[in-house]
């Protein structure tokens, strides 16, 4: 069994809701919070993203996961996948339709969701205020990132005061990955799970935008050229450099 780090304290008993897509940075945030709360939901959305391969990727994540700490099974409660179709209705970007990924007019990448990140939040929130849950785990991150301003701390700390507001509720917003860069992100699993984690990552998580699984690389499954692939590799690259010194 590996060295699990396991974190005690008065969240120990409490209760979260993990936005949970599949990738590496939400299964990352998954076993953050496996390591830290009593019981943890997960929220998928299905938006007909383009990679939607990500969530059949999350079944088999969700399976294995159980099987790196003796502690993390009894922890899992439902997995939510909520239908939002709408949103790639009434978006017209290279995440919803067949369209380049590039630097668009507003000086945003075309892979830039309006929205996304503030549904996904306001649906965890509901999803947490019916279980009764403090606690909602988010894998964005403004360190190594797109540039998706609702990926900003501020945003999500606006998002936090909104749904208390909104729900007459003291949820707090974890945000684990916001200020480390992708090779910390690998290294975080490591310290979670150990290589049994990374090396589910590694194998099992979907982060291409293309939704590539025909071409494997070390740091896993993708077209090794979108700004997802790209970000992951480059951070797998440096976690590696870091180990080897
Ligand atoms: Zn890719």
């Amino acid at each position: 069994m590996v060295d699990i780090r396991e974190e005690k304290g008065d969240e120990a008993d409490g209760r979260a809701v993990v936005l949970f897509s599949g990738g590496q940075d939400s299964t990352t945030c998954l076993a953050w919070a496996l390591a830290r709360f009593a019981h943890v939901e997960t929220v998928a959305v299905d938006y007909r993203q383009r990679h939607r391969i990500e969530l059949d990727c999350r079944k088999q994540v969700l399976a294995e996961l159980h099987h790196l700490s003796d502690r993390w099974p009894g922890r899992l409660g439902t997995h939510h996948l909520i239908d939002l179709a709408a949103l790639s209705d009434i978006s017209e970007t290279a995440l919803t339709r067949a369209q380049e990924i590039a630097i668009g007019a507003s000086g945003l990448p075309t892979t830039f969701v309006p929205g996304r990140n503030i549904l996904f939040l306001a649906l965890a929130g509901a999803v947490a205020w019916r279980s009764g849950a403090r606690h909602i785990v988010g894998g964005m991150c403004e360190t190594d990132y797109s540039g998706y301003p609702d990926c900003r701390d501020d945003t999500i700390k606006a998002m936090q005061l909104v749904l208390n507001l909104g729900m007459d509720a003291r949820f707090v917003i974890h945000t684990p990955l916001m200020w480390i860069d992708k090779a910390a992100t690998w290294r975080l699993a490591a310290d979670l799970g150990g290589e049994a984690l990374v090396a589910l990552i590694r194998e099992h998580t979907h982060t291409c935008y293309l939704g590539d699984r025909e071409h494997h690389h070390d740091w896993g499954w993708g077209c090794g050229a979108c700004p997802a692939c790209r970000l992951r590799a480059h951070g797998w690259d440096r976690y590696q450099a870091s180990r080897s010194v």
